[in-house]
């Protein structure tokens, strides 16, 4: 063979190939176009077949220089040629036959020639073991690379085991692997087998590698697109189920919403309003959030009474009967509310109604609204307005949120699935406003008969009339309705129950009711008067019955209980007996006050339980001129102290108190139970009478209480909650009680026992009834309290020293 012979030169024609490498002892077949190539071929073909494969630097090149090409080639036996039918192109099969170096090549367009020299491989330095490992490595390194490549076949590798020659192998492996030409034209460049395999193992595993991250990358993408597929063939699906079933979902649905809307009895422009809602339904895509939300609002259309109502009926001598069954007392407020029923009867025109109850909780103005509701036969809804502060509460908010819904008034209305409810609207007094809106302006637009014939809730966008709703709203006090609310409202005010009128309702009222909810008969518990007195006394204090009727149900529980474990046939509460049942008791009686004190007075307040006496007392030590004031008081006691103040220093030469007192004394108001806030003006009197007896050293009649606000000149103004007011007194054991004198019309209104158990003295001037609260000797110089005065003695004392 010449290829063994490296001295030997052979002139050989030349063909440039252009990204192709052929390694010596492969055959490989591809298609010959350019003239200068084809003409190569030819030439071969007509001598011995032999031509000189190799490869050329610049692929773009047509007929590239000598130094355009690799001088490192195969010498290759063209084994066939065959003429394809398009122009000049010839497909021919090659067979590698040994590697050689161009020593000259004449570039020519009607053919290249070459003067060649065999490169036969080089002997090298390497042990048959390492040798035998490289040659496994690469093996298995092809292997896996055979299996992995998309093109390849893994039954190749039969094709190298049959001939496990180090170079062979290398050659097979380096024409079969997809390498760049440049690495195909390096590994034909090695000479040295070992050397060769080195290499490929090199570019075997960083094929390996390529492919790994190439999969890696594939499965994903892969996985991805199977998804999208599924989700649209499930959709599909679902679509054909849908059909199947006759169910074509969306459609259905509106010719059932506009079924319903043309079927309510609304007006034109309502109706028209919910066909234009229903048309953006329809365009809505199936099960978007827009469509959610517009199949809310329609549900909540639909859902509304809109003309479905209750036939009123008004009875007044049905409604008295209910209302006297219901309730014990309450004349008046009985009384006022037949009045009110009995014009209503008289001007059909008017549909609904607003009336205010007013009074401390537990007085019965929801079950009197209760009463009224069956007299009336309207449906009932009740609803909290306290600490509402967004007008959004009340109106609602627009459907374009998310999760948006009527407001309380139209839910309320859904609730009562009639338009002419009585709606309760409890604690009008603790409404808020902030910067989320004022509900009060909402709720007047809603009450108001003049407006809400056409209410805008947000949420609906379209009027509701509520013109036939009966409202009855509730507070515990009118001092914090809004004014343009309490304006518009018949205001019927309910009062704090006397003890007697407790034992009443509890006797008549309430422990039947309990009894027949705790499935007990009437012989089955007894309570004796003396101790529902005591529990009255005992264990509530309030102006009203609910705590009452909460330990009353303590007691049926427990007498169910005693009588299901087979303890007893039946229960007798009789006084004195109470513990057992419902705990130690928790009031004490009010200590009744026998000694006459310096700077102590007994107060009167009004406050949600009801009345209570609020004492005050006054301190007065050597000082500066300070002011002092504690007990958790509010602005207006606080300003009502400084006024009561700046009275005593204009008349303190009168009243035999040292002028200059405001300059060399501290002076410190205090008012027990620190922990209850207290706040309003009617205390007014009763720290100018402390401060007084304080600075005159003057003690104050124990057994007198008083209440007024006053003036800086020592007028005394009215206040409010004298009926509480003087209840507490009466209590608290007091046998006189100093009022405004312009609340003297007020004593027409307090109960009977409480009049005849105290007397009043009303008063317009504090000047007027100071020589009845002090206890005064001749003593004009002001004196200090007793500890007061030890404290200050000692204290000069030390100083003396
Ligand atoms: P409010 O609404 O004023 O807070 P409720 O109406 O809830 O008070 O009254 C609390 C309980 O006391 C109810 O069970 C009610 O029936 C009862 N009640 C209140 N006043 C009377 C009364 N005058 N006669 C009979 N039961 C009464």
């Amino acid at each position: 063979m010449p290829e063994n012979n490296e001295k030997e030169t052979v002139l050989l024609p030349l063909l440039a190939l252009r990204g192709l490498t052929v390694f010596p002892g492969m055959l490989l077949t591809f298609d010959v176009e350019r003239p200068a190539s084809t003409a190569a071929v030819d030439l071969a073909m007509k001598t011995n077949q032999m031509i000189f494969l190799a490869g050329q630097k610049e692929l773009t090149e047509e007929l590239p220089e000598a130094g355009g090409i690799y001088h490192v080639g195969t010498v290759c036996r063209v084994k066939q040629q065959l003429r394809q039918p398009r122009g000049n192109v010839c497909r021919i099969m090659v067979e590698g036959l040994y590697r050689a170096e161009a020593l000259n090549i004449w570039p020519d367009p009607k053919g290249y020639s070459t003067e060649i020299r065999p490169l036969p491989d080089r002997p090298e330095r390497i042990s048959a073991v390492r040798m035998q490992g490289l040659l496994r490595s690469c093996l298995s390194l092809f292997e896996d690379y055979l299996r992995q490549a998309p093109d390849m076949l893994p039954e190749q590798i039969l094709n190298i085991l049959a001939n496990p020659d180090p170079s062979y192998v290398a050659n097979y492996i380096a024409q079969h692997l997809r390498l760049e030409p440049e690495e195909k034209q390096k590994l034909l460049e090695t000479l040295q087998p070992g050397k060769r395999l080195m290499l490929l193992a090199g570019y075997l595993k960083r094929e390996l590698d390529i492919m790994a991250v190439e999969k890696e990358i594939n499965d994903a993408a892969q996985e991805q697109m199977n998804r999208n597929q599924r989700e649209y063939y499930l959709r599909e699906e679902m679509k054909v189920i849908q059909a199947e079933l006759g169910e074509d979902g969306l459609s259905d649905d509106t010719e059932e919403y506009r079924r319903k809307i043309e079927a309510l009895p609304v007006s034109a422009e309502v109706r028209d309003k919910l066909l234009k809602e229903l048309g953006r339904l329809s365009k809505q895509p199936f099960g978007s959030s827009e469509a959610a939300v517009l199949r809310g609002y329609l549900d909540v259309c639909l859902e509304l009474p809109w003309s479905k109502k209750t036939k009123e009926t008004i009875d007044i001598p049905k409604a008295r009967k209910m209302l006297d069954e219901d309730h014990y007392g309450l004349e008046k407020v009985k009384e006022r509310i037949l009045e009110y029923l009995a014009v209503k009867q008289l001007t059909p025109e008017i549909k609904g109604g607003l009336l205010c109850l007013v009074g401390p909780p537990g007085t019965g103005k929801t079950s009197i609204a209760m009463s009224i509701a069956r007299a009336t036969n309207r449906k009932l809804v009740r609803l909290s307005l306290g600490g509402v502060h967004d007008e959004a509460e009340i109106r609602g908010h627009r459907k374009t949120y998310i999760g948006s819904m009527p407001g309380r008034l139209i839910s309320g209305i859904i609730q009562a699935g009639s338009c002419n409810p009585l709606m309760v609207l409890d604690e009008i007094d603790k409404l808020g406003s902030d910067y989320r809106g004022d509900p009060s302006a909402a709720l007047l637009e809603a009450l108001d008969g003049e407006q809400n014939s056409s209410f805008r809730d947000n949420f609906l966008e379209i009027p509701f009339d509520l013109s036939e709703v009966f409202f009855i709203t509730t507070a515990n006090t009118k001092d914090t309705i809004p004014r343009p609310l309490l304006d518009r409202m018949e205001i019927i005010e309910l009062s704090s129950y006397t003890d007697e009128e407790k034992l009443h309702i509890a006797k008549d009222h309430l422990l039947p009711k309990q009894r027949k909810k705790h499935g007990l008969k009437a012989n089955q518990l007894r309570v004796d008067d003396e101790a529902i007195r005591e529990m009255i006394r005992g264990y509530t204090r309030e102006s009203g019955v609910r705590l009452l009727e909460r330990e009353l149900a303590a007691v049926c529980r427990k007498a169910a209980g005693g009588i299901a474990e087979g303890k007893y046939k039946s229960l007798s509460v009789k006084p004195g007996k109470l513990e057992p049942l419902l705990g130690p008791a928790r009031f004490k009686p009010e200590q009744r006050r026998v000694r006459d004190e310096v700077g102590l007075v007994r107060g009167l307040a009004y406050t949600a339980v009801g009345g209570e006496t609020l004492d005050v007392e006054v301190a007065v030590v050597e000082g500066s001129g300070k002011l002092n004031l504690t007990g958790n008081l509010g602005d207006v006691m606080k300003e009502s102290a400084q006024a009561a103040l700046s009275y005593i220093r204009s008349r303190a030469r009168t009243l035999g108190i040292d002028p200059e007192f405001y300059k060399n004394r501290d002076i410190h108001i205090h008012f027990p139970e620190g922990a209850v806030p207290k706040d309003g003006p009617s205390a007014g009197i009763t720290m100018c009478v402390a401060l007084i007896s304080a600075l005159t050293g003057a003690p104050v009649r124990g057994d007198v209480a008083m209440t007024g606000e006053i003036t800086l000149r020592g007028r005394v103004l009215p206040i409010g909650g004298l009926r509480e007011k003087t209840m507490a007194a009466y209590r608290a054991g007091v046998k006189t009680v100093i009022i405004p004198a312009e609340n003297e019309p007020d004593l027409a209104e307090i109960d009977q026992d409480v009049r005849q158990g105290l007397s009043f003295v009303p008063t317009d001037h504090v000047d007027k009834i100071l020589d009845l609260v002090l206890v005064r000797e001749e003593k004009p110089e002001p004196a200090l309290l007793p500890q007061a005065q030890s404290l200050l003695g000692a204290e000069r004392h030390t100083v003396r020293q």
